[in-house]
């Protein structure tokens, strides 16, 4: 036997002897490591601890917080349950069990028994029973005839229909405790390491996602190393559900997505249209604080526009096709602005004296989403982007970057997001992807970098993420769930003001090309507003929040005072509702409390006498009376601050 080299993820390395195994491997390192340890990553394969290294190799160990160690520990639980299935439901075949992003599936065909709740929870028993007896993952390797002959004898129509595939391979099969599956691997050393596990539920899925296929029995699982990291899962998971903002947008009256108009194509009712105005608004405001001008361009353009940027054809299956008006003329649902911008940039000579031109506008796109990728307001067919184009000379280009990266992280402050950085790179292995010649993308990619450092950004950097006209920053948001979505990007370009010859004179009286930046904070207002619904829980700042007071008169006797105090509300700009139907008071708190209006004002005998409001805040009840003119001066000081707390 000789010597192999194994390489770490640091860059040391060690001398093992051929046949060594990852779990040996691990020990040799740590005793703790060897514990943690779930799998091993053996030149970027990830494989069981226990399979043999014959030659020099880099080498991970794999724990729960790396993919792979995660693949491996959801892989081996459905196993785990497959061996449960097996031991309560004698006679149930086995279709394919694999890992998902978050937990894993098997599926089943039981015959005629259809499974309940019940089952499923008899099923988490007997894993957890099963995981206790701590039997080992064991990898056997057999020709494919015996393989063949194994599920044969087992009577198993679908592991058969697998093997088909595999004709004359050699087949691995994996045996844990009394249960033995077809499978590539790799898997945890034994069922013990799964210690905390849920069965989510039950789906009905085509063998092979073929329709003309019998219907299984699909079941979801999750498991973890931890208890608490179950329930903080599983926490959020519930949490998911109840802030999704398909089902809030219905609840609070803000959007509707109907097949009458068509799938992706929200209409916003006249409470998500107050929510979508102050928005706008407020990103109308801080554009104006920055030099952007506005403008206004329609919603198609003529294809040769398009023609020209390279949106058509080399996006067009991501288009709604050309409106064609004859041979020689069609045009385009846009799905930029940027070519319109571009010509507006071009309607007379620009000197160096005017830059930067900055030409913002809220302008809506369609693009032509598949019905599958579809899903309430994040992926929709037709959205409006807080959209900018920054026009300016190559020496302004560090200055308008920071000032652009200072704005958006700006925005998302005042949502309290939180944000991390990405400069998005070429891939300088893969130049022929990109347009623009190579000295300008060094000098960008650079640049950007500058700005980072100097701004103190936490950032990362993600070779193959730039754009194909040049390089980007990315801002990823995390919201209250933890959860990370691409928000707002920077996007530096080279390669349009060559397509649409931009020009302006310079100090030395020669003719040069602008650089363009795109950008786009929240990107688009719709998919924005449906992360907002979520990260707020529906419960919105009230800056944002489409009531803001909701006044309750205690019976009709005081119905004329509560107009009273409706007047001065709305003429400090106050949005609010008068409720003066004829119903408890008690009743009409309950109801406005589910549509989370931030403060009600209840009115009656005391509050008109002393010319006061009884004022409720939002799951907070009952906050005494103050005078109604304390109470306006305190509230348009919270909606002036943009305060995330009232
Ligand atoms: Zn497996
Ligand atoms: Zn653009």
């Amino acid at each position: 036997m000789g010597k192999i080299k194994t390489t770490f993820p640091d860059g040391s390395q060690r001398e093992y002897e051929s046949g060594t195994t990852g779990l040996f491997i691990a020990e040799s390192i740590s005793k703790g490591l060897a514990k943690e340890a779930l799998a091993v990553e053996v030149n970027g394969e990830v494989w069981d601890l226990s399979r043999r290294i014959n030659s020099d190799a880099s080498i991970k160990i794999l724990k729960w917080n790396d993919d792979g160690g995660k693949y491996a520990y959801w892989h081996s639980s459905a196993h785990l349950m497959a061996e449960a299935v097996e031991a309560l439901f004698p006679g149930t075949k086995f279709g394919i069990g694999p890992p998902i992003e978050v937990g894993f599936y098997y599926d089943l065909d039981l015959g005629d028994r259809q499974l309940t709740n019940d089952d499923l929870k008899k099923i988490e028993e007997k894993m957890y029973e099963l995981s206790n007896r701590d039997a080992p993952y064991v990898r056997e390797e057999k020709p494919w005839a015996e393989a063949v002959s194994y599920f044969k004898k087992k009577d198993d129509p679908y592991k058969l229909e697998l093997l088909e595939d595999l004709k004359g391979e050699t087949i691995s099969f994996y045996h844990s405790g009394n249960f033995t599956d077809l499978c590539y691997g790799p898997h945890l050393p034994s069922t013990g390491k799964i210690k905390a596990i849920r069965l989510l539920n039950l789906a009905g899925a085509y063998w092979r996602g073929s329709e003309k296929n019998k219907m299984l029995t699909r079941i979801y699982g999750v498991t973890f190393p931890t208890k608490k990291e179950l329930d903080d899962y599983l926490f959020r998971l519930e949490e998911a559900k109840r802030r999704d903002h398909r089902k809030l947008g219905q609840e609070l009256e803000l959007f509707l997505l109907t097949p009458k108009v068509g799938g992706g194509l929200p209409l916003w009712l006249p409470k998500g249209a107050v929510l979508r105005e102050a928005l706008i608004e407020f990103m109308k405001d801080e554009q104006k604080k920055r030099g952007y001008d506005f403008v206004v361009t329609p919603h198609i353009g003529n294809l040769e526009l398009y023609k020209t940027s390279g949106h058509y054809p080399y996006y067009k299956d991501s288009q709604f096709p050309p409106i064609r008006i004859s041979d020689d003329e069609a045009f385009l649902l846009k799905p930029m602005n940027c070519p319109h911008h571009h010509q507006i940039y071009a309607v007379k000579p620009r000197s160096y004296r005017d830059l930067p031109i900055r030409l913002a506008e809220f302008g809506t796109v369609y693009r032509y989403e598949q019905s599958g990728e579809m899903n309430g307001l994040t992926r929709v067919r037709g959205f409006t982007q807080d959209d900018a184009h920054i026009y300016c000379a190559h020496e302004q280009l560090k200055e308008e970057i920071k000032s652009v990266t200072e704005f958006t992280q700006y925005v998302f402050k005042t949502f309290g997001m939180e944000v991390r950085t990405r400069l998005s790179y070429r891939d300088d292995k893969n130049v022929e992807k990109y347009g623009g010649q190579a000295e300008f993308w060094e000098r960008a990619q650079r640049e950007i970098k500058e700005v980072a450092d100097e701004m103190k950004l936490d950032y990362f950097v993600g070779i193959g993420e730039a754009s194909f006209y040049g390089p980007k920053i990315d801002f990823m948001v995390k919201d209250t769930l933890g959860r990370t979505w691409q928000l707002g990007t920077v996007q530096v370009d080279y390669v349009m003001p060559e397509r649409f010859q931009l020009e302006y004179v310079g100090s030395d009286g020669q003719k040069h090309r602008p650089v363009i930046i795109h950008r786009a904070p929240f990107g688009s207002l719709e998919r924005f507003v449906g992360i907002l619904i979520e990260h707020f829980a529906g419960e919105f700042p009230l800056w944002l929040s489409p009531v803001q007071v909701a006044v309750l008169p205690i019976t009709d006797a005081f119905a004329g005072y509560g107009q009273e105090v409706i007047a001065k509300l709305k003429s400090n700009g106050i949005r609010v509702e008068l409720d003066d139907r004829n119903e408890k008071i008690g009743y009409k708190i309950r109801e406005w409390e589910t549509k989370k209006v931030p403060f009600m004002l209840v009115v009656g005998e005391k509050e008109q006498a002393a010319g006061t409001v009884a004022v409720r805040q939002h799951k907070k009840g009952d906050q005494g009376a103050v005078s109604l003119h304390e109470f306006v001066q305190r509230i348009v000081e919270t909606i002036t601050q943009k305060s995330l707390t009232l």
